[in-house]
């Protein structure tokens, strides 16, 4: 195995195949209600950024079942990860959010995820999702760990708020699955390889990677249809994730390499390919070269 998969690491836990089911729930997030922002994030679908939710709009209960029907009847699933998915899920009271926890929770749900922000994580909330019974992954976006960047994208929030976050959801022993995406326009790979060696630094457990599409009628998409976003193409995006995956830390989770948004309603996604084409394309050319996560992994950096 030359990168550490989340379907290899869910077997090795759960002792066999485990489904991811998103849920969808109406909501917004600071960014775009007026308490940090208005507007989003530049690279912000309508939606909240939840492409591959099903059942959209219909209640929690229902969304469960159908997607636990087709998930089972397909792949004879019987394990389950639910993950709150579109907007910023931790950006409610603690309240509401142990509600929603209990609504999903069953013997066949072995963790469950929310959807957050560095900037939505209270200490107070912290401690009642180390508390809970079962595992939480917080699905924390981070995009990158550099200022001018962040505010490129609208964020909202500055890299100091991602560390803070990090060191506290530490404290409390929460796991975390960092998303980036390592080529938002003006990353370098300078970029893609502080992003590494800072969560390498913070020993996540988990990490997302997209590559950048543009949602139809998103803020970014106005600049892309002008002309003004400069892209770099899919070798030199391979050669991104090649340097993240030599320097991740053997034990981190690596759970996606690239963006999965269906192509009407995105304006560019995956250099007009498939993901599972360019995952395969990738992952052909690591065995090539024979090339192992942590192959540049240095401890004495992180001592
Ligand atoms: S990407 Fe997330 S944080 Fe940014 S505007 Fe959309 S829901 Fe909010």
């Amino acid at each position: 195995m030359h990168y550490r998969k989340f379907s290899s690491y869910l077997r090795q836990t759960y002792g066999e195949k485990v489904y991811k089911i998103p849920i969808s729930l109406d909501g917004t997030c600071p960014n775009r209600d007026g308490s940090v922002g208005v507007g989003g994030c530049t690279i912000c679908s309508e939606g909240g950024v939840g492409f591959e939710l099903h059942h959209f709009a219909k209640p929690i209960e229902e969304q469960l079942r159908l997607n636990k029907a087709h998930i089972s009847h397909k792949y004879r699933a019987n394990k389950f990860i639910i993950y709150f998915q579109n907007y910023t899920t931790t950006y409610r009271s603690i309240d509401d959010i142990v509600d929603l926890l209990t609504q999903v929770d069953g013997d066949d749900v072995v963790e469950i995820g929310l959807s957050a922000r560095p900037d939505t994580l209270p200490n107070e909330l912290l401690a009642v999702l180390a508390d809970y019974p079962k595992k939480i992954v917080l699905e924390l976006g981070v995009q990158l760990f550099n200022d001018r960047i962040l505010s490129d994208i609208n964020r909202g929030h500055d890299v100091a708020a991602i560390l803070d976050a990090f060191d506290r959801i530490n404290q409390y022993g929460l796991s975390v699955c960092a998303h980036l995406i390592l080529n938002l326009p003006g990353a370098t790979m300078e970029d893609t390889v502080t992003a590494v060696e800072t969560l390498n630094r913070y020993q996540i457990e988990r990490v997302k990677l997209h590559s950048l599409y543009i949602p139809k009628g998103s803020a970014i998409a106005k600049d892309y249809l002008a002309g003004g976003l400069e892209l770099i193409g899919a070798m030199d995006y391979y050669d991104r994730l090649e340097a993240f995956i030599r320097r991740a830390h053997p034990a981190m989770v690596i759970e996606r390499l690239f963006g999965r948004a269906p192509a009407e309603d995105s304006l560019f996604c995956n250099w007009d390919r498939s993901w599972r084409y360019l995952q395969n394309e990738f992952e052909r050319r690591l065995a090539a070269n024979q090339i192992f996560q942590g192959d540049d992994f240095d401890e004495t950096k992180y001592s």
